[in-house]
C-alpha cells in the first residue's frame, strides 16, 4: 500500500501514477476534496478574477475608441462572482473525485500528523506494513508576515479571499510578486482605488520589459517598493476585532496613513510541514530530498510546494510523477533547468530563464546577447494598437553558438507560446531551427520572428 498525504496537484498525480501500475494507494486529504491549491484558491480561482477582469479592460477599450456605444459602466457583484467560480470548483472537484474512483485510488478525508513512517488521521494512528510507502504532498500556504492587527476583519490572504463581499473602495496589497501585481491587476479593474506596498522591488527579478508592461497595465495602481506596512487599524484601533479602515506605510524615515477598507495579503508561499516530524527540513520548513524525492526516513518521499523548490502547478505534477517511479523503482526523469511561468494580467506575460540582468544557465564561455521587438498585433491586441501596446517579446542568446537561452514574452497568448519555447530551450533550440517555421495568422506571437530575427543580427555579426 501506498499512501499519498495531500490531494494537490503533486498527490494526484503521483496516486494516479501509481494506480494505473497496478499498485494499491490511497489519498488522505483533509480539506474533503481533491485539487489543492491550484483549484481551490490559487491558479482557477486568480483565472476567473482575471478574465472578468481582462472582458472589463477589453469593454472600457472598445468604449474609449467609441467602437461601443458608451452605455452604463459594468460592475462586478463579487458574491455572484464568487457563487458561479464556487459552482465551477464543484464540477472540477466531481471530475476529480471520477478520476480518481475510475483509476481505483481510495480516498481518505482527514488531517494526517506523521512521525517518521508513523501515520497519524486526526490523532489515530494508522495501520501499515513495513513495505507500505509514504509520498508526503501537503504543499504550500501563504506567509502571513507580523504586522500589528493583521488579525482585523477586511484582511484576506489567498486562502481567504473567497470572502470577499463587495468591490473594496481602497485596497491595499502586501507583497510585491507575481501573486501581488495578478490581484492589483484584478482588483484595479474591478473599480478599486489599488496600493501594493513590497519590501523591496515590484515584480524583483522579472525581466526588465516585463516589469515595464506589468506597470503599463495597470497604470492606477500606486505602488510603493521598499516600503513595510508597520500596523493596520481599524476605527478602535490595531488591537480591536473591528474592521480594517487604513494603513501606516513605512518608508525609510517616512510614515504615512492610508485608508483602506480591505487588505489583501499576497507574501509568498511557505511549504505545509507543521504537521510533520522526525522528517529533515531545511531553514525554510521544506522537506529535503535527494535526487529520487527520497527524505531522510525509508519509505517516505517528498513532492510537490513541500520540496519548496518551485511553487507552481505543473512543477508539483512532474516531481508528483517522478517520485511515483522512484517509489515503482523506475529511471527518474530528471526535471527542466527550463522553467516557464506567467504573469497574468491584460496580456499574459511569460518568462523562462530571464531575470533582470541575470546571467542564469550562463556557463564559462558563453557571451549573452538580448534581442527585443514590438509584439505583432492580433486577436486579444489588436484594440490595443491605437494605445501603442501590443506587448513585446525579447530572448537572449549565446553569441557563440546561438542558443536561445532565456525568453519574455508579454502578449494574449504567451502562456501557451513560452511553454512550447521553454521545452525547445531544454533541447537546446537554436536562432538558425525557425528558418522554415510557418506561423499561423494573425498570431501575437512575435517569439519566432525574434528568433529569426536573432539569426540575422548574429550572422551580420560574425561577417
Ligand atoms: C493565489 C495563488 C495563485 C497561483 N497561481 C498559479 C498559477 O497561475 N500557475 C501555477 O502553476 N501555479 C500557481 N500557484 C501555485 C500552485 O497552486 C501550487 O504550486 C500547487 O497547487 C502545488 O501543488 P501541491 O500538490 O504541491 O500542493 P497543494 O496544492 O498545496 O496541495 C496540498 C494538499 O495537501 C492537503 N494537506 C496539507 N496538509 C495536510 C495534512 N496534514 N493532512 C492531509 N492533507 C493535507 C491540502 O489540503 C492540499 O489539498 C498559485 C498559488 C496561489 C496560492
Amino acid at each position: 500500500m501506498i499512501t499519498v498525504i495531500g490531494g494537490g496537484p503533486a498527490g494526484r498525480f503521483a496516486a494516479t501514477y501509481l494506480a494505473s501500475a497496478g499498485e494499491k494507494v490511497r489519498i488522505i486529504e483533509k480539506s474533503g476534496n481533491l485539487g489543492g491549491q491550484c483549484l481551490k484558491y490559487g491558479c482557477m480561482v486568480t483565472c476567473g478574477l482575471n478574465d472578468a477582469a481582462r472582458n472589463l479592460n477589453q469593454l472600457a477599450k472598445l468604449r474609449k475608441s467609441g467602437v461601443l456605444d458608451a452605455g452604463a459602466d459594468a460592475h462586478v457583484s463579487m458574491q455572484n462572482l464568487w457563487k458561479e467560480l464556487g459552482a465551477i470548483q464543484n464540477t472540477i472537484f466531481k471530475v476529480l473525485d471520477n478520476e480518481a474512483n475510475l483509476a481505483g485510488i481510495e480516498v481518505i478525508t482527514g488531517e494526517v500528523s506523521l512521525a517518521g513512517r508513523d501515520i497519524y488521521i486526526n490523532g489515530a494512528l494508522l495501520q501499515q506494513s513495513d513495505a507500505d510507502k509514504i509520498l508526503i504532498a501537503t504543499g504550500s500556504y501563504p506567509i502571513i508576515p507580523k504586522i500589528k492587527g493583521i488579525d482585523l476583519k477586511g484582511v484576506y490572504n489567498p486562502h481567504t479571499l473567497q470572502s470577499l463581499k463587495e468591490v473594496p473602495k481602497d485596497l491595499l496589497i502586501i507583497g510585491g510578486g507575481v501573486i501581488a501585481a495578478e490581484y492589483a491587476y484584478i482588483f484595479s479593474q474591478f473599480g478599486s482605488n489599488v496600493t501594493v506596498v513590497c519590501r523591496s522591488a515590484f515584480l524583483r527579478d522579472k525581466p526588465e520589459r516585463l516589469i515595464y508592461c506589468a506597470r503599463k497595465e495597470m497604470p492606477d495602481v500606486s505602488v510603493r517598493e521598499y516600503t513595510l506596512v508597520e500596523e493596520l487599524k481599524s476605527a478602535e484601533g490595531s488591537d480591536s476585532s473591528g474592521f480594517v479602515v487604513s494603513a501606516v506605510l513605512k518608508s525609510g524615515k517616512n510614515r504615512e496613513e492610508i485608508p483602506c477598507d480591505a487588505v489583501i495579503v499576497a507574501s509568498g508561499l511557505r511549504p505545509r510541514s507543521d504537521n510533520l516530524k522526525g522528517i529533515a527540513l531545511d531553514d525554510n520548513g521544506a522537506v529535503i530530498v535527494d535526487d529520487r524525492f527520497r527524505t531522510n526516513v525509508d519509505g517516505v518521499y517528498a513532492a510537490g510546494d513541500i520540496t519548496g523548490k518551485v511553487f507552481l502547478t505543473p512543477y508539483a505534477r512532474m516531481q508528483g510523477i517522478a517520485a511515483a517511479k522512484s517509489i515503482l523503482g523506475e529511471p527518474v526523469p530528471k526535471i527542466p533547468e527550463y522553467i516557464p511561468q506567467s504573469v497574468k494580467l491584460f496580456y499574459e506575460h511569460t518568462f523562462c530563464n530571464m531575470s533582470s540582468g541575470s546571467s542564469e544557465g550562463e556557463k564559462a564561455g558563453e557571451t549573452m546577447r538580448e534581442f527585443s521587438l514590438p509584439a505583432p498585433a492580433g486577436p486579444g491586441s489588436i484594440w490595443s494598437v491605437s494605445e501603442r501596446y501590443t506587448g513585446s517579446s525579447s530572448i537572449r542568446v549565446d553569441a557563440k553558438s546561438g542558443t536561445v537561452k532565456g525568453i519574455h514574452l508579454s502578449s494574449p497568448s504567451s502562456g501557451t507560446v513560452g511553454a512550447y519555447m521553454a521545452y525547445l530551450m531544454e533541447k537546446s533550440l537554436n536562432v538558425k531551427d525557425f528558418g522554415s517555421f510557418l506561423e499561423v495568422h494573425p498570431s501575437t506571437d512575435g517569439l519566432y520572428m525574434l528568433v529569426k530575427y536573432g539569426d540575422t543580427l548574429l550572422t551580420k555579426e560574425t561577417k
